[in-house]
């Protein structure tokens, strides 16, 4: 029983050794799985399409962020990119009118006195801003800028057109992506 089996495996076995090798005579009539009207497509080799460097970034897979044209950075909007706000208590003139005699610069009880308060000046030191008539952006650190939002601050967005990869598929035109074409 055993030597037959044996006997039967060998018998299939060189059955398809003979299959094969008539196939490649051209022997059509044989267990062929590929279509016999259709050969292989040369232009892709078979595979249906075709790996190539994406155009969009030259195969870097990454491309200059629009948002800051790369520069990784945008304009504070709270400062417009100036790093620091006029000052909106003295109108960025760096001074207040002086409380005590109205900007006259003269003593309210003697007109003969120059008011004390602000040494005649009518005017005082802004004490919002002390003088300096702005105030520095707290929003941006006073740099006029952030990180970009949409790169991170990294002046690059991953590429659209090939996700990243610096590759993309092209369909085979030839065989329309099949790998084979009708005789
Ligand atoms: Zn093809
Ligand atoms: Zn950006
Ligand atoms: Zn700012
Ligand atoms: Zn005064
Ligand atoms: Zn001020
Ligand atoms: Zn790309």
């Amino acid at each position: 029983m055993k030597s037959y089996t044996k006997i039967l495996y060998l018998s299939t076995f060189l059955s398809i050794l003979c299959s094969c090798a008539s196939n490649k005579k051209g022997n059509t009539d044989a267990i062929e799985e590929d279509d016999p009207d259709s050969e292989m497509c040369e232009t892709c080799e078979g595979r249906g399409f075709f790996v190539k460097t994406c155009g969009e970034c030259d195969g870097e897979g990454a491309v200059e962020c629009d948002n800051c044209d790369g520069t990784g950075r945008e304009e504070c909007t709270m400062c417009f990119g100036k790093g620091k706000k006029k000052c909106t208590w003295c109108y960025g003139n760096g001074r207040e009118k002086c409380s005590s005699c109205h900007g006259s610069g003269v003593n309210l009880y003697d007109e003969e006195e120059a008011c004390s308060s602000c040494n005649g000046k009518g005017y005082k030191e802004c004490t919002t801003c002390w003088g300096k008539g702005y105030d520095e952006c707290s929003y941006c650190f006073h740099q006029g800028y952030e990180d970009c939002d949409d790169c991170d601050g990294e002046g690059r967005t991953e590429c659209e057109e090939c996700e990243g990869h610096g590759k993309i598929k092209v369909t085979c035109t030839e065989c329309e992506g099949e790998g084979k074409i009708l005789k």
